[in-house]
């Protein structure tokens, strides 16, 4: 756990939390800020900045742990459809440096934006890629 974390310092209670769920490995809280209603943050007790340094356990477990809390929020909150994502990185958008995993129930009405514009590619590009990404 590092001093400096709020997420550390969230996830392991010491401060205090709107908390829906809490086991050995994670609390899931809601978040303060919510891009939509009932949007929540499934935080790792264990710190790890970001993807690169959670551990293949914490990884291994977190999307069984959303899977979960997306069905248990869907009965209660009646959303029309979920999103979960989590960023790694200020260009991806991470503004707090402890793994986080965002739930965001969506509702027909909702103003929420998530979304890129469409690129394109070829063929080769394609090719190029795969070599370089499969180290060949
Ligand atoms: P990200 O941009 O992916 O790093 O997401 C950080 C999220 O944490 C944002 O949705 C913030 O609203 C949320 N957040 C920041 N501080 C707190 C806090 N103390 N309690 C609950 N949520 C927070
Ligand atoms: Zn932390």
């Amino acid at each position: 756990m590092s001093d400096q974390c709020i997420f550390c310092k969230i996830a392991n209670g010491m401060i205090p939390s709107a908390t829906l769920y809490e086991d050995e490995e994670f609390r899931v809280i809601l978040d303060l800020n919510p891009a939509a209603r009932g949007h929540a943050l499934i935080l790792p007790k264990e710190h790890a900045a970001n993807i690169y340094e959670l551990s293949e356990h914490a990884a291994s477990e977190v999307f069984v742990l959303a899977k979960k809390m997306a069905a248990k929020m869907t009965d209660a909150l009646h959303c029309d459809g979920f999103n979960i994502l989590q960023n790694n990185g200020e260009v991806a958008g991470q503004t707090v440096f402890h793994f986080h995993m965002h739930l965001i129930p969506r509702y027909e009405s909702d103003q929420v934006s998530i979304g890129w514009k469409p690129g394109e590619t070829t063929q080769e590009e394609l090719n190029d890629l795969v070599k370089l990404i499969r180290g060949e």
